[in-house]
């Protein structure tokens, strides 16, 4: 229903409805899905659910806004893990991760799934830190999925 006070709708995902597609090479490594869930412009927010296999990981990135993500199933290595003055988390387990959090490796050691909410965009950079490879903000996340579906 229509919200009287705002133009804004809300949504709701039954996710057995959309398809697992590919998470960009680009971006990930070891075979990493993904579904889009949302994009709110207006907060200039995404959210979506990954599927990740043992041994895949996400490239380097900065989170130019915050995240709070909830690991469904399996274990994540944010931040370098536990053993590098990061976090390992198992199943079930919420985290959040802060403004200009750097994730030099998110790694899955077994076969994991989490859903994350991204305030703002993904600045994803080379191992140092250094040089952008991709800003990834809202707009540029439903343009990759619109372009995975029509695929
Ligand atoms: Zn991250």
């Amino acid at each position: 229903m229509k919200n009287r006070y705002s133009p804004i709708e809300g949504r709701a995902v039954e996710l057995d409805d959309v398809d697992w597609v590919p998470f960009p090479d680009a971006l990930s490594a070891g075979g990493i899905r993904w579904k889009l869930l949302n994009v709110a412009p207006e907060l200039g927010s995404w959210a979506a659910i990954f599927d990740c296999p043992a041994g895949s990981s996400f490239n380097s990135h900065h989170h130019i806004g915050p995240g709070e993500y909830l690991l469904t199933k399996g274990r994540m290595e944010v931040r370098g893990g536990k053993d590098d003055g990061g976090e390992t988390v198992n199943a079930p387990a919420y985290g959040y991760e802060a403004t200009s959090a750097f994730h030099g490796k998110t790694y899955f050691p077994v076969d994991s799934e989490f859903y994350m909410t991204f305030l703002g965009p993904l600045q994803f950079v080379d191992e140092s830190g250094g040089k952008t490879h991709a800003l990834v903000t809202w707009d540029v996340v439903q343009h990759a999925w619109d372009g995975a579906q029509a695929a």
